[in-house]
């Protein structure tokens, strides 16, 4: 199903034009009008999703299987080293288109295209709460 007021709904349908990379039955891979570096790529799901919490997890595993290929297209054809897949889930988050999207980011060593996350340092008590706390959230 796709949402009439939906930006990437119109694009993943061809309704909407963009630099399409890669497209199957399921998905369409576009360029990112707004790269961290050149071939930024978005992976969408053609139904409509808002998230990966709605997602069935076959096209959750088809979407990253496919960011994968591209990744490594990036590294061959563009000359790139390596590359992020990165999928925002909620405002919070960082996520600001709310249809699901795969971000395939390549990358070059020290090229300063992204910033990563600030280390923690927990104690091995809090640790071991934490990890205590998201096994019990899992088991259910
Ligand atoms: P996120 O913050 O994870 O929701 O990422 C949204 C991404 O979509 C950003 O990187 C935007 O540059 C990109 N974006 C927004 N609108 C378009 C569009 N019409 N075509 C291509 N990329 C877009």
């Amino acid at each position: 199903m796709t949402k009439h007021d939906c930006i990437f709904c119109k694009i993943a349908a061809g309704e909407i034009p963009s630099v399409t990379v890669y497209e199957d039955e399921a998905v369409r891979a576009i360029l990112d009008l707004a790269p961290a570096n050149p071939g930024h790529t978005l992976v969408l799901p053609k139904e409509h999703f808002d998230d990966s919490l709605e997602m069935p997890e076959e096209i959750l595993g088809h979407a990253m299987a496919v960011g994968a290929r591209i990744g490594r297209a990036q590294m061959e054809a563009l000359d790139y080293e390596g590359f992020h897949l990165l999928q925002n889930n909620r405002e919070a988050a960082g996520q600001s288109v709310f249809h699901f999207h795969l971000h395939v980011i390549p990358r070059r060593k020290e090229d300063g295209a992204m910033g990563l996350w600030k280390p923690g340092h927990p104690g091995s008590e809090e640790l071991a709460e934490t990890g205590e706390k998201l096994q019990t959230a899992l088991s259910i």
